[in-house]
């Protein structure tokens, strides 16, 4: 059972920013952030083109989820990127073109930064995190710290939306039996690609079998995320990972299709059960948005579906289906994520949550960095 808000953080509550928050990730974590137990929104940040508008004037037409904007967040003024917002941390949204320095700037202000762009996710002294997958991981942020002259600030990132729900499917093989290859194929929902994303006309009735430096993203950072720190040095695991992504006609959850070549001789029924009794680590059970099963595995041979499983476990579960032998390496299986929750914002918010536990979010600016 969760232990209460209260008994993790003494009852504290940390003042939330979201750069990049009229974007369909942001829109996400504006909405998860509505009644969070830990969290409270107290701004929002995105480009001079939302800037100075309220939120609801600037998501007028954009706003894409089924619950209306949460009244915490409709009257807030949507601020510019400046490092003077009211808030104890803040998580980016924000598009990559202006992700990297804007994150920089903000984490050198005092601010932890919670990231889902790409800009800092491979910097050797940036944890490329997934709570269940490699907390330890965030004990390189006072080397992150003493190396970029950081006070209380610090950046931390969530992987690529494939790579999240890949990777928390693999972590239970390389635990019970390790891993050697890993061949995946992606079937990458529209919304993935951002608002306004795809024209229609190039997506409708179609597959795209290209999606730009994402293949590249699939190769690298299941090996950071599988890794060691030793040292304060990320260690990549020793695997090799092969990847083909596809922009497909689904609105969200991406669908990947895997086969894995283990270190250690399984069956698939070992493999299922190694699925079935992966378990998060201890200190990551407690938190507000943790699941008891993170790995769900389903039995029905037309399953995961997109439009039927993406909102299992609030969209944060890695659904696994066909689990079976593969006659060229050993085992494979399908794997469906939800792109905009496991891939993004819920993934962002689970970081926030490890890292308010583990005392990260205790030396915040506060109202401290506010410009008279
Ligand atoms: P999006 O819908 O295009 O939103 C981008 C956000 O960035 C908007 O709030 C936009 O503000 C802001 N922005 C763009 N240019 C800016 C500038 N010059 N200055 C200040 N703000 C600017 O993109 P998204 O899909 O939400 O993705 C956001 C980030 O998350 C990206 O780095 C993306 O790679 C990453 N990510 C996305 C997914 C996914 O499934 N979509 C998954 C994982 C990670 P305006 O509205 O004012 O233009």
């Amino acid at each position: 059972m969760k232990q209460s808000a209260e008994k993790n953080t003494g009852g504290k509550r940390w003042r939330a920013g979201v750069l990049g928050a009229t974007g369909v990730v942001g829109q996400r974590i504006v909405q998860l952030l509505d009644n969070h137990p830990w969290f409270e929104l107290t701004e929002v940040a995105a480009s001079e083109r939302s800037a100075g508008k309220t939120y609801a004037e600037a998501e007028v037409g954009r706003w894409k989820l089924d619950t209306s904007i949460p009244a915490v967040a409709r009257d807030l003024p949507v601020r510019e990127l400046d490092t003077a917002l009211d808030c104890d941390f803040v998580f980016s949204a924000l598009d990559s073109s202006v992700a990297g320095p804007v994150e920089e700037e903000f984490a050198r202000a005092g601010y932890a930064v919670v990231s889902n762009s790409r800009n800092h996710r491979m910097d050797a002294d940036v944890p490329l995190l997934i709570p269940e997958v490699n907390p330890d991981h965030l004990a390189v942020l006072p080397h992150q710290q003493k190396a970029r002259g950081y006070s209380s600030g610090l950046l931390v990132t969530n992987p690529n939306c494939s790579t999240a729900g890949l990777v928390l499917a693999l972590k239970p093989l390389e635990d019970a039996f390790g891993i050697e290859q890993v061949f995946v194929v992606t079937l990458q929902a529209i919304s993935g690609a951002g608002y306004p994303g795809v024209p229609s006309l190039d997506i409708l009735d179609n597959v795209i079998p290209y999606i730009g430096g994402e293949e590249e993203k699939l190769e690298s950072e299941p090996l950071k995320l599988l890794g060691e720190l030793e040292g304060g040095r990320f260690v990549p695991a020793a695997m090799h990972v092969s990847a083909q992504c596809n922009r497909v006609d689904v609105l969200d959850g991406h669908l990947e299709c895997v086969s894995v070549k283990l270190k250690r001789r399984a069956s698939p029924g070992d493999v299922s059960e190694a699925f079935r009794t992966f378990r998060p680590p201890a200190q990551v059970q407690t938190l507000p948005s943790a699941l008891e099963h993170p790995v769900v595995v389903l039995d029905e041979p037309d399953r995961p579906q997109p439009r039927r499983d993406r909102d299992l476990g609030n969209g944060l579960a890695s659904v696994v289906g066909r689990v079976r032998a593969c006659p060229l390496l050993d085992v494979k299986f399908l794997v469906l994520s939800h792109n905009l929750l496991r891939g993004a914002a819920g993934a962002a918010l689970l970081n926030a949550e490890l890292l308010a536990a583990q005392g990260y979010l205790e030396k915040a600016p506060r109202k401290a960095v506010l410009k008279a």
